[in-house]
């Protein structure tokens, strides 16, 4: 059964819902009240009807409604379960520079629906941008979660990607590990077309973005240093928001993940 046409095709089309890891019981799961809500009242399913559930660590079971209580409470049958569902077979870190008023959610909501595995908010020379309380950080660290969650359930993908906590440049690029092929994204006559770039079938790629004012040449000299290419995508000069994505598509594509 698991790869009949039918299969894939339920596994393709039908309402994607998220629970908790680990909140599988005996091929039985109660989604989370919110998911529930959705369900009911905004979806209107009733019991029999065959849906996708995630648990947002690359697992994902089909399965059918079995009973509904209330306006949010909804018992699901497992029927089968499928690993990595919608996943890449590489490991994406996007490692984009902050800017004042950038708009980071952006970046992550496209980034997942792209197979983006990490994102790392990175304080560059030209950020401009203050660390924030610790509270702040919090509130906006769960709003990107929230975002990446609603992209992953839309794109149709089982796992959630990580959100890190921002980090100096200095600090991420002294921790890439010498084996990932790495690309530090810069305009410049140094830099190499991704064409050039030799990406063979690896497992995990690290693709670093500069904020709205771009990196130092020492900042791009010390990525150099550790191993990673400098990559230009041509004279015109995307918006860092815009160029996140970009990156992310072209190197998909590279890999052959899209299509
Ligand atoms: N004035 C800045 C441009 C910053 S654009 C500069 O000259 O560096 C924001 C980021 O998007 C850049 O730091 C780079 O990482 C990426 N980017 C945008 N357009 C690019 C291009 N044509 N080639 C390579 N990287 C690009």
């Amino acid at each position: 059964m698991a790869d009949s046409q039918d299969f894939q095709d339920l596994m393709m089309d039908a309402p994607i819902f998220y629970i908790e890891p680990d909140s599988v019981t005996d091929d039985r799961v109660i989604l989370p009240d919110t998911e529930g809500h959705h369900a009911i009242s905004v979806m209107r399913l009733a019991r029999g009807e065959l849906i996708v559930v995630i648990d947002g660590l690359g697992n994902a079971w089909r399965g059918e409604i079995a009973a509904t209580s209330g306006r949010k409470k909804v018992e699901i049958a497992l029927h089968s379960q499928v690993r990595n569902f919608g996943e890449p077979n590489v490991r994406l870190t996007l490692a984009c520079g902050l800017s004042t008023g950038y708009k980071f959610d952006s970046i992550v909501q496209k980034g997942t629906e792209l197979g983006v595995s990490r994102f790392v908010p990175l304080i560059t020379e030209k950020s401009k941008v203050k660390i924030d309380d610790p509270r702040r950080a919090r509130t906006k660290l769960t709003r990107y979660e929230k975002v990446a969650l609603a992209a992953v359930k839309q794109c149709r993908r089982s796992f959630r990607p990580e959100i890190t906590r921002p980090v100096a440049f200095e600090r991420y690029v002294g921790e890439i590990d010498s084996e990932t092929p790495t690309l530090i994204f810069h305009p410049s006559r140094d830099s190499v077309a991704l064409d050039n770039v030799p990406l063979d079938s690896p497992s995990r790629v690290n693709l670093i973005v500069g904020p709205e004012s771009g990196f130092s040449p020492s900042e791009v000299e010390t990525a150099r240093d550790r191993g990673a290419i400098s990559v230009s995508l041509g004279t015109r000069i995307l918006r860092a928001e815009n160029a996140g994505p970009v990156i992310c598509a072209l190197v998909m594509d590279r890999l052959g993940e899209l299509r």
